[in-house]
């Protein structure tokens, strides 16, 4: 029997383990794929407080390290089933079952997908969601990076340092993305921008070789072929995975996990945090944020039912 089980071991997830194993509570972080989560597919990270540029994947190692020196424990599984709502919360991986006292949700998000014809057929043959994995493939060729809020901007300046020519195709004529990296992006020569467009098709043989946008303005369509292998790298935002919680926790409307300011859903014993709380600002900082919050408020819940919460934190 674990104190703290976290589900996910992204920057919201380890920051929590840290926090609770810190505390000297039995803890233990269910990861399915890499330490770091989506983090760990992020390029050239500015805005972490103390450093001044990291990659995701070596921030989240860092992560990981750190809460499993204070003794957390992270084990690579993928949960199947959750039941959340009695005092011994139980998680059913495929690899082992796992019983707590108290679990954390921060199992994030993953991107979302166009829905075009194509997509899925040449996802990893000229489909990508990940340029740190992908980008090298495409020396000297053409990119499309289709999106346009911070992700769609940041990888495409990332993918300059790769490819011939990166075009950022949007669905509007103005960019979400934060105003300092439009600057970034505006300013580099290898980039260009297709407005007001939306990906209707996409079509290869081996690998991808043809894309078909259309101008939601005019109607028209336009083929995108060449003779040469070019990317399609996909940052339109987010799907949040709540697919296993969604009959036991609180849900908002828009697919988000609710909770109050302490990361407490509607379960007794049971916290969110990070990009998959409902909340409007999702960066890495705040995440980090969100898995202390969780963590100090998982232990105090423990503590509370053994009788043991410190005089301090007793509420008035
Ligand atoms: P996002 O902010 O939700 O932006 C998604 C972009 O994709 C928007 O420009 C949106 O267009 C477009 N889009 C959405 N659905 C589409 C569809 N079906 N077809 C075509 N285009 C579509 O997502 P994100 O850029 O992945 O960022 C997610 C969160 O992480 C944000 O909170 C962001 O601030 C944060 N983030 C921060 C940094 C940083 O601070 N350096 C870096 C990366 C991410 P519209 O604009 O027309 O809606």
């Amino acid at each position: 029997m674990y104190d703290i089980i976290i589900i996910g071991g992204g920057p919201a997830g380890l920051t929590a383990g840290l926090y609770a194993a810190r505390a000297k509570k039995k803890t233990l972080i269910i990861e399915k794929g890499i330490e770091g989560g989506q983090v760990a597919e992020t390029t050239g990270i500015e805005n972490y407080p103390g450093i001044d540029k990291i990659d995701g994947a070596e921030l989240g190692m860092k992560m990981a390290e750190q809460a499993k020196n204070f003794g957390a424990k992270i084990v690579m599984d993928e949960v199947e089933s959750v039941d959340l709502t009695g005092d011994v919360k139980k998680i059913k991986g495929t690899v082992d079952e796992y019983e707590a006292k108290s679990v954390i949700i921060a199992t994030g998000a993953n991107p979302r997908e166009i829905g075009a014809p194509g997509e899925r057929e040449y996802k990893g043959r000229g489909v990508s969601y990940c340029s740190i994995c992908d980008a090298a493939f495409y020396e000297g060729e053409d990119v499309y990076v289709i999106g346009g809020g911070d992700s769609a901007v940041q990888e495409a300046i990332f993918i300059t340092n790769f490819a011939k020519k990166v075009y950022i195709v949007h669905r509007r004529d103005e960019l979400r993305a934060s105003k300092d990296l439009q600057e970034k992006a505006f300013n580099n020569d290898k980039i260009d921008f297709i407005w007001n467009s939306e990906v209707v098709e996409i079509k290869g043989d081996k690998v991808v070789n043809e894309m078909i946008l259309k101008n939601n303005k005019t109607g028209k369509t336009q083929s995108i072929t060449s003779d040469d292998p070019f990317g399609i790298f996909v940052f339109i935002g987010y799907v949040p995975n709540t697919e296993l919680f969604k009959d036991q926790v609180n849900i908002s409307d828009n697919g988000y996990i609710i909770t109050d300011d302490e990361m407490k859903t509607n379960l007794p014993g049971v916290f969110a945090a990070g990009d998959i709380r409902n909340k409007t600002v999702r960066q890495i900082v705040n995440a980090a944020g969100d898995g202390a919050i969780a963590s100090i408020n998982a232990q105090k819940y423990i503590d509370e039912a053994e009788g043991n919460l410190y005089e301090g934190f007793k509420e008035e």
